[in-house]
């Protein structure tokens, strides 16, 4: 795409948003940035970006600014429904998101990743599998690393190892990857989707411009995706944890297996997997398919996911106090997430919950409260909410900050107890993001004295 003298418009200016205006400036375009955070709030970014001659408006979006431009790109954070961007549309400018305008100038071969949960974790361990087989892999995308910044490296040999929020999917416009996985839709963002629907229609668009000679891959186990099959426009394969699939990867008895064309192959056993849960049994299925369909080797894909371990705030384990394990699963912003991290645990589960809600139905965790958990220890804006939604379920304590949670369960707990941070929530009532309460939460738990043994109460 020719961006010499083009007057573009990068509207949002996150991580995404500043690497865009920088790379669109290094090819000669006329770059103005638009946020509607103002520009003390901008900081950071701020300096670096006038020093390249790019404009910036801050604290406002001008009627004007959307209207002069042969170009928008905008950032995941900002609603591609925004009044602004429609009125943009509406007058024929091109309106993409970063991802879009990645893609048009990469080289090299796309493997998305999209879902409702696991995307980070399936990327990362996708991306090491390769890279460990000896081929030129680039990971980015949602997981830190926007796309835009992998262009100067790819070249044709490259694999570009992608993970893609919905929201990267709905500016997307001849995005085409080579393997493309959606690995679960449950509910999540609906504040921004408005409903399932529409979320589950951003996330089928990863299979849109694909053809014969790609891949999709597909959760045989979650009924969302297979609804999403005639949505498939390239060869279909499959993952699941209960059944044995014509093509893809599959678990039978303890064995993971890949099969295609009518062979299957033993890849590895169940018990080499490091990480906790079933959920993860899925993400490492999804991980052999996607690595099997890029032309590595079984025993090359065995190696890897045997040295794989937990990416930072997913069910990470932090350590054990007085014989009280602690988990740290910041990441479970969402409810299904949470049902994940409880389902990892047989019992004796002492849980906190809460932050800031995405208009979720917490109701569904009360079977696995009632099951297996002691006690939910509630925080942030939604503790209310929660609340409501679970009494009964569970002893609840009100613990209002993660300091005084962490605290009140490492009191309540026994010996072989287990204390997970999965809050269902968003973080930013009380925290800049997961990441922050995650190691905040961490820290807290390191900082807990051992009490003597028999000093317990
Ligand atoms: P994402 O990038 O999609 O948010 P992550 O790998 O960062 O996915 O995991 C997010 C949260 O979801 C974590 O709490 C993690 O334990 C949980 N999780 C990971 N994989 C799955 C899965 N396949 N299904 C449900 N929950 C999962």
């Amino acid at each position: 795409m020719e961006l010499k003298n083009k007057r573009v418009l990068v509207v949002g200016l996150g991580r995404s948003g500043a690497a865009s205006a920088i790379f669109l400036q290094e090819r000669g375009a006329k770059v103005t940035v638009s946020d509607s955070k103002s520009e003390a709030q901008l900081q950071n970014d701020v300096p670096a970006l006038l020093d390249r001659g790019i404009s910036i408006e801050a604290g406002r979006h001008g009627e004007r600014t959307f209207r002069d431009q042969d170009l928008i790109v905008v950032s995941p954070g900002v609603p591609s429904d925004q009044p602004q961007l429609q009125q943009a549309r509406a007058l024929g400018i091109p309106v993409i998101g970063e991802v879009e305008l990645a893609f048009r100038h990469l080289q090299g071969k796309v493997l998305a990743i999209t879902g409702s949960n696991g995307k980070t974790t399936t990327t990362s361990l996708v991306g090491e599998i390769l890279e460990k087989s000896g081929k030129q892999t680039l990971v980015g995308g949602n997981i830190g690393t926007p796309v835009i910044s992998l262009v100067g490296k790819s070249t044709p040999e490259t694999n570009l190892v992608l993970e893609i929020s919905s929201f990267q999917l709905e500016t997307i416009a001849r995005f085409h990857p080579w393997i493309a996985a959606i690995l679960n839709v449950t509910p999540d963002h609906l504040d921004r989707h408005h409903t399932f629907q529409a979320y589950v229609d951003a996330k089928a668009r990863i299979f849109e411009n694909q053809q014969t000679g790609d891949f999709a891959l597909l959760n045989a186990d979650d009924s969302a995706c297979v609804a999403l099959r005639s949505r498939v426009k390239s060869e279909l394969y499959w993952f699941s944890r209960k059944q044995e699939v014509e093509r893809g990867a599959y678990l039978k008895g303890d064995q993971v297996i890949f099969r295609r064309n009518g062979t299957g192959q033993p890849v590895l056993r169940r018990n080499e997997i490091q990480l906790k849960g079933e959920h993860n049994v899925e993400n490492v299925l999804a991980a052999v398919a996607m690595s099997m369909l890029a032309g590595c080797t079984p025993d090359q894909v065995r190696r890897a996911v045997m040295e794989f371990r937990a990416v930072e705030h997913r069910l990470e384990l932090v350590t054990s106090v007085n014989g009280v394990i602690f988990y740290n699963d910041s990441k479970a912003t969402n409810v299904d997430a949470t049902i994940k991290a409880l389902e990892s645990f047989p019992g004796n589960v002492h849980v906190i919950l809460g932050g800031k809600d995405k208009g979720s139905d917490y109701t569904l965790l009360n079977p696995l409260l009632r099951e297996r958990v002691k006690r939910a220890y509630l925080i942030g804006a939604a503790a209310e909410k929660i609340a409501s939604q679970i009494k009964g379920a569970a002893p609840l304590v009100h613990s209002g900050t993660l300091e005084h949670a962490v605290r009140q369960a490492f009191d309540a707990a026994r010996p072989g107890d287990v204390v997970v941070l999965a809050p269902a929530c968003a973080s930013f009532d009380q925290f800049e993001n997961y990441e922050q309460r995650g190691r905040v939460f961490k820290e807290l738990v390191l900082l807990l004295v051992p009490v003597p043994t028999g000093d317990r109460v």
